[in-house]
């Protein structure tokens, strides 16, 4: 579906909107959509109530979230790391981002429940 940055609204639905008005419809130019665009790019916006949001900093070499964590995405360099973050935040639409995501998940197989102790 072609749609502007923010919007899921197609093109042609656009037009049809935007037929014979004085002053057309720019979704791009909401506010809303503007601060929306704007954080899930991971940049700083301000958001309906007026606070200001500090955008996403890229992560940072040698950080790791614990010590005993060993999944492999914890010892990548700063560069993949970036890299990463970057590619994440360049999708610039949360669909987009939750499909990412949700893709390079996996699901445990869950054991049996039991309510002893
Ligand atoms: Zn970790």
């Amino acid at each position: 579906m072609e749609h502007s940055q923010g919007t899921f609204v197609s093109n042609s639905r656009l037009a049809n909107m935007n037929y014979q008005r004085k002053r057309p419809v720019n979704m791009d130019n909401w506010k809303d959509v503007k601060a929306k665009t704007l954080k899930n790019r991971g940049m700083a916006y301000e958001s309906r109530d007026g606070m200001l949001n500090e955008g996403k900093r890229p992560p940072q070499a040698g950080k790791k979230c614990g010590a005993r964590c060993d999944f492999e995405g914890c010892d990548l360099d700063e560069q993949a790391k970036v890299s990463i973050f970057n590619q994440y935040y360049e999708m610039g639409s949360i669909e987009i981002q939750h499909t990412h995501l949700a893709a390079l998940m996996s699901r445990f197989q869950r054991g049996r429940t039991t309510r002893s102790k």
